[in-house]
């Protein structure tokens, strides 16, 4: 489950704060970033909307300052990065002149020779590049439960979106492609649902949209976020925040997987028992229509959320 154009290379990247030529942006082989996965990260995605002749980057401001909460915690000293980190992002668009929908990652991490303890000297970078929509995004995928556990609260906190917590992912997504699925679910230490390894799970049982609770075990995803608010003002249903048991989710009538770069995608089965009727649900697909209007600027109550780039 993934869209990124395989070999693709923008032009330039941002590197230390500096429009720089993709190839001349190198790290040190001894930067804690590296060999400790000392390194906070954001993944933003940017749509292109044709008939304005506009790309709209969607919730900078919450990805920043989302970045900023992972820093605090990592405890990297930053005084510099994010001074003008906004119209940074707005310059490297803009000079690798991507009129497509696109994918943005910013990376921060420690620097130079260092050890598990070092907090600068401090590296960053930031790399845009074209990323079509979420493969699966209408016709679902099949998913299962998987048998490792999630990083928890008092050990690798999956609030902080650090490099590290991505092994528990990784694990979880090889052993879901390795038995012949398309994406995995991870129980927390309480053995109920938290998240998949890149997004998080709703599901829709007795007509109630469900979410694991943000102490779940779970990265507080901007786009669960979304969905909640628009789940409630357009749709006008309600969104319950709580644990959700293994079992529950073979009741589901719809399950769906969220985030930035796997947007919504529906889930038609789970350890191969079918949701539903194993087919994208009506109320799936009545939360992709609202989200679709949202990213792409079509619903003005939300252009707060946007940030224009306009080309020359
Ligand atoms: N959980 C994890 C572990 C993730 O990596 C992501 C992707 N960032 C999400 C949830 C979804 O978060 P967001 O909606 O902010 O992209």
């Amino acid at each position: 489950m993934n869209t990124v154009i395989k070999n693709y290379k923008p032009d330039f990247v941002i590197f230390n704060g500096e429009i720089t030529k993709f190839n001349e942006a190198r790290i040190s082989i001894m930067a804690p970033g590296f060999t400790f996965a000392i390194s906070v990260f954001e993944g933003l995605r940017g749509y292109w909307n044709d008939k304005k002749q506009k790309l709209y980057i969607f919730r900078l401001k919450e990805h920043i300052e989302r970045l900023k909460f992972s820093i605090k915690t990592i405890e990297l000293d930053t005084s510099n990065i994010f001074k003008n980190i906004e119209s940074q992002i707005t310059e490297l668009v803009q000079k690798n002149n991507i009129k497509d929908n696109l994918y943005i990652r910013i990376q921060i991490y420690a620097d130079d020779w260092g050890s598990m303890f070092s907090k600068s000297p401090i590296g960053s970078s930031i790399i845009s590049y074209p990323r079509p929509r979420a493969d699966g995004y209408y016709d679902g995928r099949n998913f299962a439960v998987s048998s490792w556990r999630r990083n928890t609260e008092d050990s690798s906190p999956p609030r902080i979106k650090t490099t590290g917590n991505y092994f528990n992912g990784r694990l979880a997504g090889l052993e879901a492609i390795r038995n012949g699925y398309d994406g995995s679910i991870i129980l927390n230490n309480h053995g109920c649902v938290s998240e998949g390894p890149a997004g998080c799970i709703f599901i829709i049982r007795e007509g109630k949209i469900i979410t694991p609770s943000i102490t779940s075990g779970i990265l507080e995803s901007i786009t669960r976020d979304t969905i909640i608010k628009i789940v409630k003002s357009e749709l006008k249903l309600d969104v319950i925040e709580r644990s959700i048991g293994r079992t529950e989710l073979y009741l589901a009538e719809e399950a769906f997987y969220c985030g930035t770069a796997m947007e919504i995608i529906p889930i038609i089965s789970i350890d191969r028992k079918i949701i539903g009727s194993g087919k994208t649900g009506s109320t799936t697909i009545k939360v992709q229509k609202a989200y679709d209007a949202v990213i792409f600027g079509n619903n003005e109550k939300y252009i707060q959320w946007l940030t224009p780039i306009e080309f020359k």
